[in-house]
C-alpha cells in the first residue's frame, strides 16, 4: 500500500472537479453565445461541431466523468447532462428559427409556386363508398321509424332456408349458391339478409319495423359483377292489417329517398321468392336519365330495384307470430349494386379491393 500516491490522486482529482463547475458554466456560456450570434447555417453547424460535436467540449467534459468516483459521477453526471440538453435545446430552436427565415426568403425570392406540391401532412382518408351508402339508407329508415339491425353472417340452415319457408329438398335452395361450412354440417354462411328477419320475429312483438345492411355470401365464380361476397339491404314491416297497398306506398317513399327524387316512379313485375306471397320484382325510372333512356338503364328507362312482397304465412309461423293476427311485407335489394351503379364503377372487385388509388377517390 502507498498511502502518499493514494492521498495524491484524492488531491488531483479534487483540484479536477472543483475547475469542473467552471468549465460547466464557461462552455454553457460560450455555445450559448456562438449559437445566438449564428445567422446562417453554415455558422450554426460550425457552434454544434464545436460544442455539441463528437469530439466537442461538452463531450470532453463527458469523459473526464470517466476517471471519477462513483459520488463524483452523482454529482457531476446530471449537470453535465443539463449542460447537454440546455445547449442542444438553443441549437434546435435556433435551427428552426434559419429554417423559417430560409424558407420566407425562398418564397420572396420566386414568383412561382408548385401548387401541386406533396403535403404530407394533408393527407387525409376517405369514407368507403359501402359506408357512405349504408349512412344514407340508415338515416332514411331511422327517419321512417325503422330500427337498424342485423344478424350473424354465419347461420344455421334453419335461419337461412327451412324458416324462410325453403324447406329441405326444396328447388329454391338450388338458386343460393351456398357456402356449406366444412364440420358442421348444419352451419352456413348466409345467402341472403332475410335471416335477420325470422331473429327478429323471434325477440320482438310488433309492430316490427326493421332495416338490414349486411353482408351475404354465394359460392359463385368472381367476375366485373359477381362477387362471391356482396351487400343487401332488407326491410321488413309486420303489424296488423298490412296490405299490399302498404308495401307499394313504403317501397316508393323508401326508393325516392334513396335516389332523393321525389318523382321517381315505380313498375312491379310478379316475382318468386319462397319466402313472400305475393312475390314482386321492383323497377324504378331510372334516377340516372330521369327515365328518358340512358346507357345504365340499357334505353329503357327502367332499372330493376329489388325484389318485395307480403310475408309467407310459414315465416311469420317460423318466428313465432300468428298469421291470422298479422301480416307484413318485405323489400331486398342489392347494396352492392346500388354503390356500382351511383359511383358508376364498373367492376366489383374495385369495390372489394383494398386499393388506395381507387378508394381516395370517393
Ligand atoms: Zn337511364
Amino acid at each position: 500500500m502507498l498511502p502518499s500516491t493514494e492521498a495524491l490522486d484524492f488531491e488531483r482529482i479534487i483540484v479536477t472537479t472543483n475547475s469542473l463547475d467552471t468549465q460547466i458554466a464557461s462552455i454553457q456560456t460560450q455555445c450559448l453565445t456562438a449559437i445566438e450570434q449564428a445567422h446562417t447555417t453554415q455558422q450554426l453547424e460550425s457552434a454544434r461541431v464545436t460544442f455539441l460535436g463528437r469530439q466537442g467540449e461538452i463531450a470532453k467534459l463527458m469523459d473526464a466523468l470517466k476517471g471519477m468516483s462513483v459520488e463524483q459521477k452523482k454529482e457531476f453526471g446530471p449537470k453535465l447532462n443539463t449542460l447537454k440538453q440546455n445547449c442542444q435545446a438553443a441549437f434546435d430552436e435556433k435551427q428552426s428559427g434559419i429554417d423559417q427565415k430560409q424558407l420566407l426568403a425562398a418564397a420572396q425570392r420566386e414568383q412561382n409556386f408548385d401548387v401541386s406540391a406533396y403535403i404530407p401532412n394533408q393527407l387525409t382518408g376517405t369514407i368507403h363508398p359501402y359506408t357512405q351508402i349504408i349512412e344514407h339508407i340508415e338515416n332514411i329508415f331511422n327517419s321512417m321509424g325503422f330500427t337498424i339491425t342485423d344478424g350473424p353472417e354465419i347461420e344455421t340452415d334453419f335461419y337461412n332456408f327451412t324458416a324462410l319457408n325453403i324447406p329441405p329438398d326444396h328447388p329454391a335452395r338450388d338458386l343460393h349458391d351456398t357456402f356449406w361450412l366444412a364440420h358442421e354440417k348444419n352451419l352456413l354462411l348466409r345467402t341472403h339478409t332475410s335471416t335477420a328477419q325470422i331473429r327478429a320475429m323471434q325477440t320482438q312483438k310488433p309492430p316490427i319495423a326493421l332495416c338490414v345492411n349486411g353482408r351475404v355470401y354465394r359460392h359463385e365464380a368472381t367476375d366485373a359483377t359477381h362477387d362471391f361476397q356482396f351487400m343487401q339491404t332488407e326491410c321488413m314491416v309486420i303489424d296488423k292489417g298490412i296490405s299490399m297497398a302498404n308495401l307499394l306506398a313504403g317501397t316508393q317513399s323508401i326508393l325516392r329517398a334513396l335516389f332523393e327524387q321525389s318523382n321517381l316512379e315505380i313498375r312491379v313485375r310478379p316475382g318468386y321468392f319462397p319466402f313472400v306471397e305475393p312475390g314482386i320484382e321492383v323497377d324504378i325510372t331510372c334516377p340516372f336519365c330521369q327515365g328518358k333512356g340512358c346507357s345504365t338503364c340499357k334505353r329503357t328507362g327502367w332499372i330493376e330495384a329489388g325484389g318485395a312482397g307480403l310475408i309467407h304465412p310459414n315465416v311469420l309461423k317460423s318466428g313465432g307470430i300468428d298469421p291470422n293476427i298479422y301480416s307484413g311485407w318485405a323489400l331486398g335489394f342489392g347494396l352492392t349494386r346500388l354503390v356500382m351503379l351511383k359511383y358508376g364503377i364498373p367492376d366489383i372487385r374495385l369495390l372489394h379491393g383494398n386499393s388506395l388509388n381507387f378508394l381516395k377517390q370517393f
